[in-house]
């Protein structure tokens, strides 16, 4: 494990490499959820924990630079000091790297309004696999000055350069949060809201859902009744100016009751907020405590195709005598699925034939095989599920251009990628 200092240590351990045929697999804080971070051909690790500062933090130009190894919620902290924000918000913002990150593509809650985390990166410092240093972006919000790169390097998951400096675009707080939760007696009853709030022209900083199966699973935490008088629950949350958060939120309470929410539940003030919150932070650890072990699986759909998705998946889970527990993002058709045998343990082929009909349904909807959580080592088979042959040729090819010992993170992302 090498733990560089600053840029120039990065360059000079990746060129060692490069030199000797040794696998490089940078690393962030290892919460990625594909494997990505794992050597799986031995070599070298690139752990950027010591390249965690913030450079600059630039209030008139709204952004920062920062070094990869910054926990995501550590920017926010001190973003929040001059009345700004970083809003991606991966559910591990807390222990995540911002390097990470990036590498990823990393989405969150907040994705149904602000984006993802491409949305917000405005320029990398990247070293590549020669141990040649380049930049991309800059500080400006119009730059056309070259080709745009800096895509290229988000979400490549450590395949093609190691990410060792970012410029960030920040937004101003939001100077009022509104929550409410919403019960509801079906999913389909919950999904009516989607195109209920399209209607009337509201748009959520953030919409999650949670199945019956995760209202089981948080009973059994807090010792309350939510599955046997509800189906399926919202969270539902919007930002702006204080008179605007309190209109969309008595607007939003209407409209889950006429599409039947059993009950609705507005957050008074702070602590209000974090009750409701607890539920959807906690949901994890309520799940181990039905079940020890879940497989987990993320996938997106078009919005409009979420109750499409959902009934598929209830199919796959009554076919293979399933556990199932669905959650995630109502407002961006990313779902997470948790999946174990209801009364027996799943062996490695049947999961693997549980997760292809997962992708199956997904692509049959237009939808994507993974959604926030990368491809790494788990998916490189299932990659041309979505990606069509030429697609693959072709970052194959730039793979092969940019890293052409196969240094960077083999064996991640792309499929049959024998190291040479
Ligand atoms: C409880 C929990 C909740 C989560 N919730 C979410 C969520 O809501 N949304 C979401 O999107 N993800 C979520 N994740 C997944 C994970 O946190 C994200 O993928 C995160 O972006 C990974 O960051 P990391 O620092 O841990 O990176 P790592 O896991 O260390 O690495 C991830 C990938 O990035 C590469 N990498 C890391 N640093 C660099 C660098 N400097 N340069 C180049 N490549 C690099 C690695 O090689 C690897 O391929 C969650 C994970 C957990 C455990």
């Amino acid at each position: 494990v090498a733990l560089p200092q600053n840029t120039a240590e990065v360059a000079r351990i990746v060129r060692l490499a490069n030199q000797e045929n040794i696998p490089l697999v940078p690393r962030g804080a290892g919460t990625g959820l594909t494997g990505g971070a794992v050597a799986a051909h031995g070599g070298i690790v690139l752990s950027m924990e010591r390249m965690n500062q913030i450079l600059e933090l630039d209030q008139a130009n709204r952004l920062a630079v920062v070094q990869p190894g910054l926990i995501n919620g550590d920017l926010n902290r001190q973003a929040a000091k001059y009345g700004l924000f970083y809003p991606p918000d991966p559910a591990s913002v807390d222990f995540s790297t911002l390097g990470g990150n990036i590498a990823e593509n990393a989405g969150g809650m907040r994705a149904v309004k602000y984006g993802v985390t491409k949305n917000f990166v405005m320029g990398l410092e990247v070293v590549l696999a020669t141990g040649q240093i380049i930049h991309t972006g800059s500080k400006c919000v119009k730059d056309v000055v070259g080709f745009s790169l800096s895509e290229l390097f988000v979400g490549s998951e450590g395949s093609l350069g190691i990410i060792t400096q970012a410029t960030l675009r920040l937004l101003p707080l939001p100077p009022k949060q509104g929550t409410l939760m919403a019960l509801f007696p079906s999913m389909q009853k919950a999904a009516q809201i989607l195109p209920a709030m399209a209607r009337a022209h509201i748009t959520p900083s953030i919409l999650e859902f949670m199945d019956h199966q995760c209202l089981k699973a948080l009973d059994a935490k807090e010792g309350t009744s939510l599955a046997s008088r509800a189906a399926a629950l919202l969270l539902i949350e919007v930002d702006g100016q204080k008179e605007k958060v309190g209109a969309d939120l008595s607007l939003l309470a209407d409209l889950c009751r006429q599409n039947e929410a059993l009950k609705t539940d507005q957050a008074k003030n702070a602590p209000d907020r974090e009750r409701l919150w607890s539920k959807r932070r906690s949901l994890h650890a309520s799940l181990h405590l039905i079940k020890s072990r879940w497989e987990e699986e993320d996938i997106s759909v078009p919005v409009a195709q979420l109750p499409e998705m959902l009934k598929s998946l209830d199919q796959v889970a009554s076919e293979h005598n399933l556990v199932m527990a669905n959650f995630g993002h109502f407002g961006d058709g990313n779902i997470h699925i948790s999946f174990a045998g209801k009364d027996h343990d799943l062996n490695q082929s049947q999961t693997l034939a549980i997760r292809r009909e997962i992708y199956q349904a997904a692509v049959n909807l237009e939808g994507r095989i993974a959604a926030e959580h990368g491809i790494g080592l788990d998916k490189t088979d299932e990659i041309s599920w979505n990606l069509d042959h030429s697609t693959i040729e072709f970052m194959t090819r730039l793979k092969e251009f940019l890293d052409p010992v196969q240094i960077l993170n083999p064996g991640k992302v792309l499929p049959g990628r024998e190291r040479k």
